[in-house]
C-alpha cells in the first residue's frame, strides 16, 4: 500500500427515527440506548445492506465460500481483510449544520464542519459552578501545584463526561499557514433521549404477554447528526462504493447529499434506527477536521510529551495477562502494543505511566449476522490517555553542529511517519470494527488546559440537548 493511496472517508449518519443501541444502562425492564454509533454497529449496518441485496444475509442465506464468487471475495476484501479493508470507526454526535452560521460575523474566517469525540478522562468540570466550564488536566497546568481546583473559583472539580464537538477554522486545511494556538471552538453535545414503553409479544400466540411491559430510553434528537472519519486505501474505498452501487438499492438524498438508507441498533421492526448514511471521500492523508498531524506533533515536541487519546475502547485480549514485572509492563506499552499492530516506534519511544490516565471497561454487543450476543471483553475505555516521550529528544540534544540538526530532522520525520500510522491503523484487537481508534496530540488537551493557550476559552457546557452552548 503506497502512502499516496491513503485517504479518509467522512461518514455522517442522519437519523430519520429514534434509535436504540444497546450497551447503555440496563436494569430489569428498562434499557437505555447509547448516544453514539459504535464502529461495529455502522459496519454491521453497511454489511447487511450489501449482503441483503444478494440474499446472503443469514438466516435466509450465507456468504459463498472463498474463491467461488468474485463478488463475495470483493465483499471480504472490503470488510474483513486486515490489510485492505476500510476501518469503520465510531460516529460521534455533533450539532446539525455548520459551525459557520453562528461565527460568520468574523470577517475572513471560514468554518468547517463539527467533528465529535468522547470526553477524555482527563477533562474536569467545576462542581460548585458547572458554568465555569470544562478544562483538561492531561498536561501539567502552569502555576498549579497540589490538588487541582476549578481554575476560576478554586472549588472542587469532578470528571466531565459525555461528548464534545470541535470546529476548527477551515483555514487549517492548509496547515502550514495556520497558527497552532489560534482560538478553537468546542461544544458539549448531549443527544436527547425519551422513554417509550412497549408490550412484550409472545412469539407463539402473537398476543401481548401478561406482565411483560418494558421501557426503552431511545435517542431522539433532531438537532444532532453522527459523524466519524474512516481511514482507507483508495482501492478499498472504490471497492466499497461499487459494492454499494451494485446492491441496486437507490442511494437516497439526505441533506442535499447522496446517501444510503441504513438501519442501526435494535428494535428495528418497531421502526427504530432508520437513517441515511452519507459517505464523502476527503482529500489529504491526515486525519480530517483537526489541525494537521505535523502541527500536532510539533505541539507534542514543544511539551516533550506525546498524548495518544483513545476515541474508542482499546481491546487487548489476553496480551497483558501474566505480565507483572514493571519492566515487562513498560516494554509492552512502549513497544509491543505497536508491534502487535504492525508498527515500529522510533528509537527512544517510551511510555510515561505517571502521565497516562487509563480506565478499564468492557465491550460486548449483539451480532446481527449470528443472532447471538458477542463475547464480553475487557478493554481500555474510550477517553483514556496514553502518554509517551522520546528519550533524548532532539530539542534536548540539539547542538550547533549541523550533523546534530540533520539527525533531529530525521528523528522528527520518523516520529511523524510513525504517529501517522498510529492514527490510520489504530491499536489493539478488532480494529476493523472501529476499536482502538487513536488521536495523536488532540488539540483539546492544549486548548482546554487553563493558562496554556493564549486565546484559550475553556469549553463551557450548559443545558442539554444538541443545542448546548459553549462559552
Ligand atoms: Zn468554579
Amino acid at each position: 500500500m503506497t502512502e499516496s493511496g491513503l485517504i479518509w472517508i467522512e461518514a455522517t449518519f442522519y437519523p430519520d427515527s429514534p434509535f436504540m443501541i444497546g450497551g447503555g444502562f440496563e436494569s430489569q425492564n428498562l434499557r437505555e440506548s447509547q448516544t453514539f454509533i459504535p464502529g461495529s454497529v455502522i459496519r454491521g449496518a453497511l454489511a447487511a445492506l450489501i449482503l441483503e441485496a444478494r440474499g446472503w444475509l443469514w438466516p435466509a442465506g450465507e456468504l459463498p465460500e472463498a474463491g467461488s464468487d468474485p463478488l463475495a471475495d470483493r465483499f471480504c476484501r472490503t470488510f474483513l481483510d486486515q490489510r485492505r479493508a476500510v476501518r469503520m470507526t465510531a460516529l460521534f454526535p455533533v450539532p446539525q449544520g455548520s459551525p459557520r452560521t453562528k461565527e460568520e460575523k468574523e470577517p475572513g474566517e471560514r468554518w468547517d464542519r463539527w467533528i465529535g469525540f468522547p470526553m477524555p478522562l482527563t477533562a474536569r468540570q467545576c462542581k460548585a459552578n458547572p458554568e465555569h466550564g470544562i478544562f483538561d488536566t492531561a498536561l501539567p497546568i502552569p502555576g498549579h501545584t497540589g490538588g487541582i481546583g476549578c481554575p476560576r473559583c478554586r472549588e472542587r472539580v469532578a470528571r466531565a463526561r459525555g461528548w464534545l464537538a470541535y470546529a476548527a477554522p477551515a483555514t487549517e486545511e492548509t496547515p502550514e499557514n495556520a497558527a497552532v494556538d489560534r482560538e478553537r471552538h468546542y461544544r458539549k453535545v448531549a443527544p436527547a433521549r425519551r422513554t417509550v414503553t412497549r408490550v412484550g409479544i409472545n412469539r407463539f400466540t402473537e398476543t401481548a404477554e401478561k406482565g411483560m411491559l418494558y421501557s426503552l430510553r431511545v435517542v431522539d434528537d433532531r438537532h444532532v447528526v453522527y459523524r466519524g472519519f474512516w481511514p482507507a486505501s483508495e482501492a478499498a474505498w472504490e471497492e466499497l462504493e461499487s459494492l454499494l452501487n451494485e446492491t441496486g438499492w437507490p442511494a437516497v438524498a439526505g441533506q442535499n447529499e447522496r446517501g444510503w438508507a441504513v438501519k442501526v441498533g435494535g428494535n428495528r421492526a418497531r421502526g427504530f434506527g432508520r437513517g441515511i448514511l452519507v459517505l464523502r471521500r476527503l482529500p489529504g492523508a491526515d486525519r480530517p477536521g483537526l489541525p494537521g498531524l505535523m502541527q500536532r506533533v510539533q505541539m507534542g515536541q514543544q511539551e516533550q510529551i506525546f498524548l495518544l487519546t483513545l476515541q474508542s475502547p482499546l481491546i487487548l485480549g489476553d496480551m497483558l495477562l501474566g505480565r507483572e514485572s514493571e519492566s515487562s509492563i513498560r516494554r509492552w506499552w512502549s513497544q509491543e502494543i505497536f508491534a502487535q499492530a504492525g508498527l515500529t516506534p522510533p528509537p527512544g519511544w517510551e511510555w510515561v505511566p505517571e502521565l497516562s490516565v487509563l480506565e478499564w471497561s468492557t465491550v460486548s454487543g449483539w451480532s446481527q449476522a449470528w443472532r447471538l450476543p458477542k463475547a464480553v471483553q475487557p478493554a481500555l475505555a474510550a477517553g483514556s490517555v496514553l502518554a509517551y516521550r522520546l528519550a533524548g529528544t532532539p530539542s534536548a540534544a540539539a547542538t550547533a553542529a549541523a550533523e546534530a540538526t540533520a539527525t533531529a530532522a530525521e528523528v522528527g520525520q520518523q516520529l511523524t511517519a510513525f504517529l501517522a500510522q498510529v492514527e490510520r491503523n489504530g491499536l489493539g484487537l478488532e480494529r476493523l470494527a472501529g476499536f482502538g481508534d487513536v488521536v495523536v496530540c488532540h488539540p483539546f488537551h492544549w486548548d482546554a488546559n487553563p493558562g496554556r493557550a493564549r486565546n484559550q476559552r475553556p469549553a463551557t457546557a450548559t443545558a442539554k440537548g444538541g443545542r448546548s452552548e459553549v462559552s
